[in-house]
């Protein structure tokens, strides 16, 4: 089976105007057509093109070739398998830049172009066909609007979540509702969801890195376009509270740094700690802390009797204050979760143990 491309200027529409879905429109083909496309056969598909600058250029039907007959004065036959008029499909838009540039040099009388196979044209007839938003190694090009309607979306999701102060996690789809806002504008678009999740997340490495924020979730940089979406949409006001980010925040920068200096080669990390300030940078964070129950502690300490509640060894060392034995009180559920400020939520342990609580 093979693909060709059939090209018609406004003059030669009218045959094209009232087709409808599933008729059969005959080629007279040497009025239309300087010369044939002799190696056309039965179940070939034909993209109709419509090549007038007076309207949208791109595919206006898809069709199957029913019958070939060159002897006849209607040699081609073709059936509408697809009409588009209402949904143009611009092959520009999914990465067919270079077949589109083959079409526009042909002449403008209605002309033919047959496919090569490593032009994808398979991959075309499945996205219109199917419906399909992406297909695999054709990316749509998507235009400013489109993408200025992502950036919005992102935008207003972010500062959201950074009024609350809510943990940023290196993630804009995350919660869920996020996500699920992501997909609604991605249907409108249409962006395929995954894309739209991607760009969204690129947008959002753009968000922090016009911000100052060391925060990066290792996605690539936005492509150019989507770049200047989003300075354009990005909001200057909310870039005053330059440095400002909550606790949580800051420890999962270091827990990802962490991670990207570990994989990284000794040689890099090196060279790094020769060019870095000696002086760290001094950051102000926002923190959600619990007032705690002085009661619920000194009851557990006196308990507790100066012996770790969990490995019933005695406390490591004296206070200097108040000669008492060091020994931290703990959430058995922590506060954050919802836990109680009692004593029955709570134990004392030694230093040692309470490290192994939180991170054994
Ligand atoms: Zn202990």
């Amino acid at each position: 089976m093979n693909f060709w491309q059939f090209k018609f200027n406004s003059e030669y529409w009218t045959n094209w105007e009232n087709i409808q879905l599933g008729e059969i429109e005959e080629w007279q083909s040497p009025k239309t057509i300087n010369k044939e496309p002799n190696n056309i056969s039965i179940n070939d598909i034909v993209f109709i093109y419509r090549g007038s600058t007076k309207v949208r250029r791109g595919i206006y039907f898809v069709a199957k070739v029913l019958n070939v007959d060159f002897t006849d004065k209607y040699p081609i036959k073709l059936k509408i398998v697809k009409d588009l008029r209402e949904n143009i499909f611009v092959p520009e838009n999914f990465g067919f830049e270079k077949v589109v540039k083959k079409i526009n040099d042909l002449n403008q009388n209605g002309t033919y172009y047959k496919f090569s196979q490593n032009e994808n044209p398979k991959g075309m007839y499945d996205l219109i066909i199917n419906n399909k938003k992406s297909i695999k190694g054709v990316r749509k090009k998507y235009t400013k609007e489109e993408l200025t309607k992502l950036a919005n979306e992102v935008f207003k999701i972010y500062i959201d979540k950074y009024n609350k102060n809510e943990n940023l996690q290196y993630s804009i789809v995350q919660p869920s509702n996020n996500k699920k806002i992501i997909h609604t504008t991605a249907s409108k678009i249409p962006m395929s969801n995954g894309t739209a999740e991607n760009y969204s997340e690129r947008l959002f490495n753009l968000w922090n890195k016009l911000n100052n924020f060391d925060i990066h979730n290792g996605l690539e940089d936005c492509p150019k376009l989507l770049e200047e979406v989003g300075i354009e949409v990005f909001d200057k006001k909310y870039f005053l509270k330059e440095n400002i980010l909550n606790l949580i925040t800051v420890e999962k920068v270091l827990e990802e740094e962490l991670k990207k200096s570990k994989k990284d080669t000794k040689e890099n990390r090196l060279n790094r700690l020769n060019d870095k300030d000696k002086k760290p940078p001094k950051i102000e964070v926002v923190s959600t802390q619990y007032k705690r129950n002085s009661d619920v502690i000194i009851e557990v300490l006196e308990r507790a009797n100066g012996t770790c509640e969990k490995c019933k060894n005695p406390a490591p060392f004296i206070r200097k204050k108040d000669k008492t034995p060091y020994l931290e009180v703990h959430h058995i559920i922590r506060l954050a979760d919802n836990g109680n400020d009692t004593v029955e939520n709570a134990i004392a342990v030694c230093p040692n143990c309470h490290r192994e609580l939180h991170y054994a």
